[in-house]
């Protein structure tokens, strides 16, 4: 069964390429009479923002793209946010280093902040330098008992070739020489994303994977780990960052990343929708203007292109005026009340 799901972190509020990807998610799964699950990666607890899970559930109501399963819905997976499966986590961390694709490491942070002064300086990657990887069964078991603080880090083979299919790009080809011993489980007892993400996605039966294209550096690491636990790798789909049209990156600074922005200016979902959808996918009668249940029956997550999509405000406008004058009288009316009070 197709099962799709976003993964916000609650580090703000949801963002327009939060809505980007779940519109993708969303119409994909119901294509597919699949499910769309939505799941919240609260492990980094310093950029904790405390009202944002709220915030990205009003958002998904206002676009309409609701959840099969999410921490308010729950659902057969249940929890969905990962504060809540530590134990999970903790589990499968352990299974890596008994299986010896992973290791504990008690290196301090003065230690790793000198290690990446010096290859800094001598232009190599910055990269762990796998000390605690050579340290004996029985020097960690003391260190273990005598409390020492410490990270489980993965251990990446030498000179491999790692293959990581991308639906979207084709093969990409790593060299493992390059890919770092990356912490799994950090000294606070949360996992980092990437354990995290690799178990979730397994045992909550995620089909296809929709994210950004920050996280193919990430995407080796992350076919080891499927590797390492034996699990079948979901399909990876990752979507080009979103650009202003003088192709710098949208930022939360110009303000219409937020989706409060676009509430407050006047801008209707459908709209909204219509435009993103165009961002990364074409009709196949090319049209402009469609509703998202036409969206939904021709989308295709393998359909989508790797080009840089380009989000113009202009453009935006001009298709969200296409939909208020298409809008009924009667409920036009009812908006410009709502918005127009005192008028
Ligand atoms: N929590 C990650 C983020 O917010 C999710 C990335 C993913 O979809 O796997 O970037």
């Amino acid at each position: 069964m197709t099962r799709t799901r976003i993964a916000p972190s609650p580090t703000g509020y949801p963002h327009i390429a939060t809505i980007y990807q779940a519109l993708f998610d969303y119409a994909y799964a119901r294509r597919m009479k699949g499910k769309f699950v939505v799941r919240i990666e609260d492990t980094d607890r310093a950029r904790f923002v405390p009202d944002a899970e709220e915030k990205l559930y009003e958002a998904l109501d206002w676009f309409g793209l609701i959840e099969d399963e999410s921490p308010r819905k729950d659902g057969k997976f249940a929890p969905y946010k990962q504060s809540e499966r530590l134990e999970l986590y903790h589990q499968y961390a352990q299974e890596l280093v008994e299986k010896g694709h992973a290791y504990y490491c008690f290196c301090s942070k003065e230690r790793l902040y000198e290690i990446r002064q010096k290859q800094q300086l001598a232009k190599k990657p910055v990269m762990y330098d796998r000390l605690c990887r050579s340290l004996s069964q029985e020097e960690v078991t003391k260190k273990l008992t005598e409390q020492m603080p410490h990270v489980i880090r993965m251990k990446v083979p030498d000179n491999r070739t790692i293959i990581a299919v991308d639906e979207i790009r084709g093969s990409i080809e790593f060299d493992s020489s390059v890919v770092d011993d990356q912490v799994l489980m950090k000294a606070d007892g949360f996992p980092t994303y990437h354990l995290a993400v690799i178990v979730d996605d397994h045992l909550m039966e995620i089909s296809d994977v929709v994210r950004g294209e920050e996280w193919i550096p990430s995407f080796p690491k992350h076919i080891l780990l499927y590797e390492f636990f034996g699990w079948q790798i979901p399909k990876f789909y990752h979507t080009s960052v979103l650009r202003n049209p003088d192709k710098s990156k949208l930022s939360k600074r110009q303000g219409h990343t937020s989706i409060q922005w676009y509430m407050d200016e006047g801008f209707l979902p459908e709209s909204i929708l219509n435009y993103i959808a165009l961002l990364g996918w074409s009709h196949p009668m090319q049209k402009e203007v469609f509703p998202l249940s036409e969206f939904i029956e021709h989308f295709d997550l393998k359909d989508m292109k790797a080009i840089g999509p380009i989000f113009d405000l202009v453009k935006l406008a001009w298709m969200n005026g296409m939909y208020i004058r298409e809008m009924e009288t009667k409920k036009l009316a009812g908006k410009l009340i709502e918005r127009f009070p005192d008028y």
